[in-house]
Order: structure tokens, then sequence, then C-alpha cells
């Protein structure tokens, strides 16, 4: 744990920034490491300061040392080996608004040799809730993404917490129901999870296993406060996605690739997918089918407010996604329509801060040690860059095409199943009468999956408004009615195609595509596909 942060310390990086609300947890651990002398070789002594109090070391003040340059001053001409951990510094960087404090930052580059080459171990750490870095300083500041709590930490602070709250019934309560409910608090700070714990606990008097549920209710809150994430609820499983029969083997086959069995056999942990394809066929119902095959949370990550810096500076954003997915994991990161915010990254007129964003979110995708799978979405290819395709980012890349005519069968099944159950409403119509299906999958060549749904629902609704059963007309019309955007879109599909030939596999299954192509017509757009053919 924290072997970075000893790491910086050890290798006398000058300045080191934190970013964290958890200022407290910090400076605890800072003054553990400053004090472990296995770990960092000298013991340090550890100085705070706050622009009211000035620098303080063990509740002692010292005097004159309010201001920065007093500061500075103070730091420069200090003797012994030492950290100096100030907090709240960054209001003398600037903002996109206000320059900066030149002689404050220039005093800072100063000090630098005294911190870097002094026969004295001298290190100063920033701590603050904002990620503030003045340009000329960009170099010589490391910034250490302080990790939210562990498992083992919560657990110890909710143990502390049963132990002082004697009035708390804590009598159903075993050491499995603790885990659980330290686990549901992950993804929090160590100040939330304690008022989720403690909300649990005045509800009723008493803590048990089914307060989980409050804890995962809080830390739903406190995620979507950040703005950036979202827990996504489904019950939606592998029985709900007609088709894509590849794309669905290769997740069944990658399922708890993090136990240990799989250890044994030394898989690699996987990444992630990237699933582009035509639109409306399936890319986000498997990103929250998955959910459920594997029983991990979906996180989904809006790309487009980390770039627009809507919430936030955009750099800070991505970190504190990052970080905070790190700590929910094992779980699934879904980043919808990653295509949004790369389109910023790639062009010139935004000073690189897009572009150091997107570098962040690829390295961590390439380095991640985390169990923590993205899946990825996208339409647009043609916006995405290509080291975003490089190997080693994803695992696979998967085309999602028109569906063929044996997915179309499972699409209309899947949809039938769902609606059809009502027996006045399917008096004339089965949900399983295989022929009907057929029929109906014949006649939609060229239609996306959502578009056979709708046929399904527009039957529905007018068998509903005429008060009857629904019937084979109300499905024909449906039909009839329904310009594809297999029609409307033609060219886009066929250079969506072309992109993917060399680039992608077909997500759906080798035999289906095959079986089709033999009834169709060469020339039509259903017949001529993207991606590769495969078996998985
Ligand atoms: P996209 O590929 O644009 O992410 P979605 O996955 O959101 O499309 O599909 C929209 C809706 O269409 C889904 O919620 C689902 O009801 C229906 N749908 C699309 N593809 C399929 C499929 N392969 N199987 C079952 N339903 C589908």
């Amino acid at each position: 744990m924290h072997t970075k942060l000893i790491q910086f310390l050890k290798a006398r990086f000058p300045y080191i920034y934190i970013t964290t609300y958890e200022e407290e947890r910090a400076t605890k651990l800072i003054k553990q490491i400053a004090n472990d002398e296995e770990k960092i070789k000298v013991q340090r002594e550890v100085f705070t300061w706050t622009q009211a109090a000035g620098l303080k070391c063990s509740d002692k003040a010292i005097a004159n040392t309010t201001s920065p340059n007093q500061l500075l001053d103070f730091i420069r001409k200090y003797e012994k080996n030492s950290i100096f951990i100030l907090y709240d510094f960054h209001t003398f960087f600037g903002t996109k608004q206000r320059p900066g404090d030149a002689t404050v930052i220039r005093a800072l580059r100063d000090l630098i040799p005294y911190l870097k080459t002094n026969a004295i171990r001298k290190t100063v750490i920033f701590i603050s809730p904002d990620l503030v870095i003045p340009e000329t300083l960009q170099k010589e500041i490391t910034i250490y993404d302080f990790p939210l709590p562990n498992m083992e930490e919560i657990k110890a602070r909710l143990n502390k917490m049963i132990s002082v709250n004697m009035k708390i019934d804590t009598s159903e309560l075993t050491e499995d129901d603790k885990e659980k409910l330290s686990k549901a608090a992950l993804g929090l700070t160590m100040q939330e999870a304690e008022n989720a714990f403690a909300l649990a606990m005045v509800n009723d008097g008493k803590l048990n296993k089914r307060d989980i549920s409050v804890i995962l209710e809080e830390k739903m809150q406190v995620i979507r406060k950040t703005g950036l994430l979202e827990f996504i609820q489904s019950d939606l499983g592998i029985e709900d996605i007609g088709g894509l029969d590849n794309l669905k083997k290769w997740l069944l086959k990658r399922n708890n690739s993090w136990s240990e069995k799989a250890k044994r056999y030394c898989i690699p942990a996987p990444k992630g997918v990237l699933v582009t394809g035509i639109p409306g066929c399936g890319k986000s119902l498997t990103a929250k089918a998955m959910s459920t095959i594997w029983q991990l949370p979906l996180l989904k990550l809006d790309i487009g407010k980390i770039f627009s810096g809507i919430v936030g500076s955009s750099e800070e954003n991505m970190r504190k996604a990052i970080n905070t997915i790190e700590a929910v994991a094992p779980a699934i990161l879904w980043v919808d329509e990653i295509e949004k915010g790369l389109s910023n990254a790639t062009s010139s007129n935004d000073s690189g801060v897009s572009s150091r964003i997107f570098g962040t979110l690829l390295t961590w995708m390439q380095e991640k040690t985390a169990p923590v799978f993205v899946i990825a979405t996208a339409n647009n290819i043609s916006k995405l860059p290509p080291e975003l395709l490089r190997k080693g980012r994803f695992d696979e890349i998967f085309f999602v095409d028109l569906p063929t005519l044996n997915e179309r069968k499972e699409i209309f099944k899947v949809h039938l199943n769902k609606r059809l159950k009502d027996e006045f409403v399917c008096k004339n119509i089965k949900p399983n009468d295989e022929g009907f299906i057929n029929y109906l999958a014949e006649k939609t060549e060229g239609f996306i999956g959502s578009e056979i749904e709708q046929v399904v629902i527009s039957s529905l609704c007018d068998a509903f408004f005429e008060n009857r059963p629904v019937e084979a007309y109300d499905f024909e019309k449906a039909i009839e009615n329904t310009v594809p955007l297999s029609t409307t879109q033609k060219e886009q599909i066929v250079s969506l195609r072309q992109w993917a030939n060399i680039r992608a596999i077909s997500a759906s299954a080798k035999e289906s595509i095959e079986s089709y192509s033999n009834d169709s017509n060469e020339d039509n757009i259903t017949s001529n596909r993207g991606g590769r053919r495969l078996d998985i």
C-alpha cells in the first residue's frame, strides 16, 4: 500500500501533490510513513501549514510563518529531515479566471535545489481537493493519487463505530455481514462511509445485513453527486440479447477471470472490449446485461461531461472517476459513446487538455491492475483515434452489424416473450409460434434490433387502442410503416463495414451469418456484412 508515495519520498521528489477531500486521512498516512524508519530509511519530522494558522509541528505553532514567503523561507533554512504538508496552497497557483501569485511560484522554484540536493531530506506535500498546477512547475510537482479507503480500513472503522455506539443492537450481525457492509461502502471516502454506517444504525437502532441496501443507496447518491459516474442497475440478462452469439460467448468465457481458479491457469485479467457498430443493435443492451452475467456492479462513465469540464476541472475529473471505479472494483466500467470526448482530443484547439485526459484514460486502461473491466461502446468510429485501437488497450474489438435472419428471429422471440403474457392479448398470437416468428423475421430484412422491438410495441398499441387481442395484421402494418435505418443511412453503414472489415470481429456467430447470406441477394445492404467472421 502507498509504495509509490514512499518511493517519491525516498527518491527526494521536491513537490508532491495529493488531490483529496480526505485531508485528515492523508495527513495521518504521511505521519505514519515519516515515522517508519524501515520504509523510509530516515525518519522525518512532519509540519502542517494552513494560511490561517501558519506552520505547526506536533501541535506547536511556529511563529511568523503564515505568509507563503515566510513559510518557504522557513523551509529553506530548516536543518532537519522533514516533510511539510501545505493545505490548500493551490489558491496561490491561480485559476482559469485569475492568474497565480508569480512571487510565490518563483519562490517555490528557487526552493527546489534546497529540497533536491541538500544533505538534509526535505519534501513539500500539497494537499487540496482541487488539482491546480502552475505551468512553470508542471515538471517539478508529482501527483500522487491518494486511493480511497480499502476494505480493511473501512472494516476497522466500522468495528470502531460499533464499539463506541453501545446502544446499537448488533445481535444479528455476523463477521460475514460486516465484510459485506464494508464491501458495499467501497468507493466512498472514510467520512462518507462513516456517514452511511451512521445512517444505517440510526434508522432502526440496529445494524444487520439488511442495512447493505442503505449503504448501497448512500453510495449511489455520493457517486451520482460527482456527476461523472452513474451506477446502472439492470435486471437484463443474457437471454435478453437476441443474436450476437460471438460477443456473448466471448463474454461468458471471461467470466470469473479474476478468480483464484483463473490464476491457476495464468490467464491475464481481461482489460476490456470495444463494441462498435450500427446504432440500435444491442451495444448498450450488452453492456447492461454483462453486469448481470458477471454479477459485478456496472458504472457508466459520462465521457462527454469529463471533457466538457462542466463539473470541475477535466483532468481532475478523469482522475476522480478512475479513483472511484478502482475503489469499487471488481466492477465493470461502461464508457458509452467513447468517441464523444475524443473528437476534442484529436483537435488542436484546446491547448492539449483533452489529449492529456484522454492519455490518462488510455494509460490507465493499459496499466490498470485493479479488477476493472472496461466496455466501451461507439457508434461513430470515424472519430476514434488510432491510439485507442492499438493492441493492448482492448482485448477485442467487436462490430455489431444489422441482425441476420436467425438473429431477427431471436430478437422477435425476446420481445414477444417479454410482452405477450396476458391470455386475452395473445389469444391469436403465441409468443413462441415458430412459424409466425419465421414469417416476421423474413419480412424485416434490414431492420435493427430497436426497430424490431418497436414493431412489437406498436402492434400492441394498436390492439390496445381497439381493445382486442393482437393480430398478425398489426405486425404487418407496423413493419410496412417502418422505414428502416438501413435504408435511410445506407452509405454510413457501408463505410462502417469497410472500417470494421480490417479492425473488428463480427459480433454475430459465423454460422448465423453464413446461413443467412445464402438466402439473400448479393447487392443487398443486409447481405454484405462488416467485421471478420470468426468462431469464438
Ligand atoms: P445501441 O447499439 O445503439 O447501444 P441499444 O442496445 O440501446 O442500441 O438498443 C436499443 C434497444 O433495442 C434495446 O434496449 C433493445 O430493447 C432493442 N435491441 C437492440 N438490439 C437487440 C438485440 N440484439 N436483442 C434484443 N433486443 C435488442
